[in-house]
């Protein structure tokens, strides 16, 4: 199997509301709150994992664009990875098969797509830098039935709202791949655009733009792209 090329997939991204991705129960500081946010380990700046892109990208293309196929549907409906390992799947090929060698023999070659963590962007974390982007704590609540108030606060870490990141990603062209495979990619994004990154998303949270999305600098029309 001959790599024939591999595109740069470049952009920013937006966050329309705030973002809360979750940092690991190990990582909560002693005094902290009990949902921060993931943070660079050395610079505390937030940022996006490239896996919580990428599993964002996948899931949202396997639940919508693979359930309209019968091959791909019942790992869907399992709540599981796409594991069918075909070439002819383009979730198997671009994000990588599940599939044990045993169950499918087909050589799908290497995950097509690498998705690299993305940073604040230059403006942003220059912002950070000088301590004048400080991180929103949001409050959640459940509403009493009866009494109609709110109970049992908690407090949420999120990024806030217009804060920018650099996006970053990889995508590998081998020979006798289709040319509609990078399409996925511009297909999950636009989904991205349509629900949300990270937690709390169906309460707000996690809403983000793709801008000045291109591949190998030339620009790339996400609203020209259909989501379904
Ligand atoms: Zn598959």
């Amino acid at each position: 199997m001959r790599l024939v090329a591999i595109k740069n997939i470049t952009g920013v991204i937006r966050l329309r509301s705030g973002l809360h991705i979750g940092a690991s129960k190990d990582n909560i500081e002693i005094g902290g709150m009990d949902q921060p946010i993931i943070k660079d380990p050395v610079t505390r700046a937030p940022y996006i994992p490239g896996s919580s892109l990428k599993g964002k990208l996948r899931s949202l293309l396997e639940t919508s664009v693979f359930m309209k196929n019968p091959d791909t549907r019942k790992f869907v409906v399992q709540g599981s990875p796409c594991k069918c390992g075909k070439k002819s799947c383009p979730d198997c090929t671009i994000f990588g098969s599940h599939a044990t060698p045993q169950e499918c023999d087909e050589d799908l070659g290497p995950t097509r797509l690498l998705v690299r963590d993305a940073c604040l962007t230059d403006e942003y974390r220059t912002l950070f830098v000088n301590g004048l982007l400080p991180m929103e704590v949001k409050t959640e609540n459940i509403i009493h039935r009866v009494k109609g108030v709110a109970e049992h606060p908690r407090p949420l870490e999120r990024v806030p709202a217009g804060t920018c990141f650099t996006m970053n990603m990889a995508f590998r062209v081998y020979e006798g791949d289709s040319e509609n495979l990078l399409s996925y990619v511009w297909q999950g994004l636009k989904l991205i655009e349509l629900d949300a990154l990270g937690g709390g998303g169906s309460r707000g949270s996690g809403q983000v733009v793709f801008e000045n999305l291109q591949v190998d600098g030339n620009p790339v029309d996400l609203e020209g792209i259909r989501a379904f």
